[in-house]
This record gives structure tokens, C-alpha cells and sequence, in this order.
């Protein structure tokens, strides 16, 4: 039996308007090489100067991994030629890093929970990009130097559903804070898999091999898979040792196999050195306490959505699952309606209506909006079923909600005496039924309650329905 050893290295692009040694913009999607200058061009002469807002960005996911912030840290050059990086060099930290040893809890889906250390987590700029087309190789250089947030963690996940559930945590961690926008499909929440098996038993790490450049969970996933079971066969067929080599993987998405991209480097090829124009990163006391105010996370917030709305762990975790459904709920949440309603109406009704593409941020009904619809459900103005016929409606149609409710005519009706008058009349056209009921035969109570409804064309309020008909066949 083998036991399966995975770290992961994620790559978290910071949400600042700037890059982090020069002052040109971060837009993504701008013209190729717009957001250039002199520095991140990487021209003679120029000299970096560090952005005070990464470096905020950095501690505040520091103390979000209850991590020891170092502060004095030490900017080095990793040292490689590749056309999207001009300088010659990235400017990363090595062996001083801004964010130093943390931890980050994962759950699993049957309540137990495990911990997952983090090494360490440094600040360092991002290369450009090659673009091949036709015969041509172009370079767009406005990623270059775009602030980057590297997570690394220990090696303590043991299968594939770990790694995701760890990334699914930093990810939601990462939005929370609202330090980059993690969007997986642009790149800027992106990540490398080392991974090695080993005997059970044994703590020795064998030979691991990186898959670089992931941005899917289901593709990480799929690509875990595959090169456990390559690792496996190895071992079983007696030559890992010489098939399992320290090297970089891609993963195809076509054919869901990785395969070899190039040797892995040691840290050593690089020729890391301490960078000489920039000076230590010094964060004093007061920048520190200051930087590492941090909003409510997504498992503070969980727990307090138990304890204040007394709702289900699982109800919990969904609506804190994103930091977009927890905002939505809470502004619900301010018309004063039923934590349970909410949660039902915006988790299954509402998700279950938004078109591909649609968020809840840009959904066409608003958290306002929904509240309202569901205090016409609990104010007795309409039943649930209606209530989705009219939510239906607002998917489509920018109208209030009163509008809907009668252009639809889907108004319930509540008032006794409305409904007295049709009971009434049901009850005198089946007077047998009536003497049959009072004689024993309660079951006839349904075709009564039936027969009600039926009359009012389904919009009379059932539970009044119920009620009322006590009374009168008391
Ligand atoms: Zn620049």
C-alpha cells in the first residue's frame, strides 16, 4: 500500500491598482504592452520601488493563516532567461519571506477537519506573456511585474480530495479578504502540484514530480489522479527509481494525462542573491498592527451564522462557501424575514434560476428584491408555489414585485370572510357529505379542503382554508 504526499504552490495574483515595483496600471485585457515603463521593461538604469499596498495585501493573508510575519524581509533575484522576462530575473524572496509558517484548517464533507500547514508565503512580481500564433511568437509584457502572492504548503495532504479542499479554503480565504480577485479562468489564483508516494509507514519523502500551471479544480483534480496511478505503477513495476525523475509536468486537458515538460531545477540553478536595488522590507510596529485588520473569514462567519440564526452546519457552509452568497444573505437578512426562508430561496431557488455566466453579483433579482418576495411568502400574500412563478417572472422582467404578483394574478387570498362565503357555499351544496362527515367520516375532511381550493382557483391561503373549515364543521 502506498500512501500518496502532496504540496501545493499557489500562485495568488494581488488585486493592486499598481504593479509592485513601478507605477504602471494592473488592468487585465488592456492592449499588449500599454502598461509598460522603463522598470518592468526591465531597461538599464531603472530602479524598482516597492508597492506599499502588496505588501499590506501579503500580511493580511499572513494573519488570516495565523502566520508569523517577519518584519524584515529580503527581496532576491531568481535568476533564468525566458523571452516574458526581460530583467533576466524575477524579484521574489527566498530565504526571508514576508509571511512565515501558518496553518489553514480544512472540512472535510462528513465534520472531521484536518490541518494543513504552510510554509511560507512571499511577495514577487509576475512574468509577461508568450503568445504563439500562425508562425509567430509575440510577448505581451503588461503582466510583467504584476504583484504575486506565492502560498506555499508542507507537503501534509494525503489524496486528491484534500488538495481541493485546500485550495477551495485558500480560494475563499483569498476573496474574503479581497486581496485578488482569484479569478481561475484569468489566471490570477493559479497553482503547482508536487507530488511523490511513498510505502505507508515510511516519513521519507521520495522523489516528486511538479505539475505546473493548474487554474481548474476539476482539472487538478483529474491530474492528481493520473499521476498517482503513473507513480503507483512505477513502484509496482519495481522502476521507480529510475522512472519517477525530480521534474516539471504539464497536464493535458485533452487527453488527461501529464507529461514531462522539463527537468525540475534546483534552487541552486537559479543563483538567488539578495536584489542590490532594493533594501530590506522594513514593517514597523504600528504598519503591522495596522495591516493586519482583517474582515470576518468564512469560518468565523459560519460559526456565527449557527449560533445567531440557529441554522444547520450545512446550511452554514453553503452561504459562507463564497463570499458573494454571505452578502447576499446578509442584506436579505435586513428585511427582517426567516433565516430558513432565505437561506432556501437564495441557495436553491434563486442559484438554480441564474443563467451561465449570470453571478449573484449581476443577478437581475437583488438581494433586496428576493427578501421581498419571500415577506409576501410569509406575510401570507402568496403561496411558495406562487412565489416561484413569480420569481420565474423577475428573471426576465425588470417589474415590482406587486406588479407581478397581479398582472399574474397570483394574489392569495387571507381574508376570512372571502373565504367563509366560498366554504359556505361548498358546505350547503353537499349537505350529505357534510352529515357524513359529522357522523364519523373525517376523512372527508380533504375533499372539503379540495373542493375550497378548487373554487377559489387555487389562490385562497390553505392554512386559512384549514382553519376556517374547522371551525364551521365543529
Ligand atoms: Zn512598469
Amino acid at each position: 500500500m502506498f500512501e500518496v504526499v502532496i504540496g501545493l504552490e499557489v500562485h495568488a495574483q494581488l488585486n493592486t491598482k499598481t504593479k509592485l515595483f513601478c507605477s504602471c496600471a494592473t488592468s487585465f485585457g488592456a492592449k499588449p504592452n500599454t502598461n509598460v515603463c522603463p522598470t518592468c521593461l526591465g531597461l538599464p538604469g531603472a530602479l524598482p520601488v516597492i508597492n506599499k499596498e502588496a505588501v499590506q495585501k501579503a500580511i493580511q493573508l499572513g494573519t488570516a493563516i495565523k502566520s508569523k510575519i517577519n518584519q524584515t524581509s529580503v527581496f532576491n533575484r531568481k535568476n533564468y532567461f525566458y523571452p516574458d522576462l526581460p530583467s533576466g530575473y524575477q524579484i521574489s524572496q527566498f530565504e526571508v519571506p514576508v509571511v512565515d509558517l501558518g496553518e489553514l484548517v480544512i472540512d472535510f464533507p462528513d465534520g472531521r477537519s484536518k490541518t494543513i500547514g504552510i510554509t511560507i508565503a512571499h511577495l514577487e512580481n509576475d512574468a509577461g506573456k508568450n503568445i504563439h500564433e500562425n508562425n509567430y511568437s509575440k510577448v505581451d509584457l503588461n503582466r510583467a511585474g504584476t504583484p504575486l502572492l506565492e502560498i506555499v504548503s508542507e507537503p501534509d495532504m494525503r489524496s486528491s480530495e484534500e488538495a481541493i479542499l485546500y485550495l477551495k479554503k485558500l480560494h475563499s480565504i483569498v476573496r474574503y479578504l479581497e486581496i485578488s480577485d482569484a479569478n481561475m479562468q484569468e489566471g490570477s489564483f493559479r497553482c503547482d502540484v508536487n507530488i511523490s508516494i511513498r510505502p505507508k509507514g515510511e516519513t521519507k519523502l521520495y522523489t516528486r514530480c511538479e505539475i505546473k500551471n493548474m487554474n481548474s479544480f476539476k482539472f487538478i483534480e483529474k491530474a492528481i489522479r493520473f499521476e498517482v496511478a503513473r507513480h503507483i505503477e512505477a513502484w509496482e513495476d519495481g522502476v521507480h527509481a529510475t522512472e519517477i525523475v525530480q521534474e516539471t509536468r504539464l497536464y493535458d486537458e485533452a487527453t488527461g494525462e501529464t507529461r514531462s515538460m522539463r527537468g525540475k531545477e534546483d534552487a541552486a540553478e537559479y543563483r538567488y542573491f539578495p536584489d542590490p536595488d532594493l533594501l530590506p522590507l522594513i514593517i514597523s510596529d504600528e504598519m503591522l498592527e495596522e495591516y493586519s485588520k482583517i474582515p470576518e473569514l468564512p469560518d468565523e462567519k459560519k460559526a456565527r451564522y449557527v449560533k445567531d440564526y440557529g441554522m444547520k452546519e450545512y446550511d452554514a457552509s453553503l452561504l459562507t462557501s463564497s463570499l458573494d452568497m454571505a452578502r447576499f444573505f446578509e442584506e436579505m437578512m435586513t428585511s427582517n424575514i426567516k433565516a430558513k426562508n432565505a437561506t432556501t430561496w437564495l441557495s436553491v431557488e434563486l442559484k438554480a434560476r441564474l443563467k451561465e455566466g449570470v453571478t449573484l453579483t449581476n443577478s437581475p433579482v437583488n438581494a433586496t428584491k428576493l427578501a421581498q418576495l419571500v415577506q409576501n411568502i410569509e406575510n401570507g400574500t402568496i403561496s411558495g408555489k406562487a412565489a416561484k412563478e413569480v420569481l420565474d417572472y423577475l428573471m426576465d422582467n425588470d417589474v415590482e414585485i406587486e406588479e407581478v404578483i397581479d398582472t399574474l394574478g397570483l394574489k392569495q387570498v387571507s381574508d376570512d370572510g372571502a373565504i367563509l362565503k366560498i366554504i359556505d357555499e361548498i358546505l350547503a351544496a353537499n349537505t350529505n357529505k357534510v352529515e357524513e362527515y359529522k357522523s364519523g367520516k373525517e376523512k372527508l375532511f380533504g375533499f372539503f379542503v379540495g373542493q375550497t381550493m378548487k373554487a377559489s382557483k387555487g389562490s385562497a391561503n390553505p392554512a386559512k382554508v384549514n382553519e376556517l373549515l374547522k371551525q364551521r364543521l365543529a
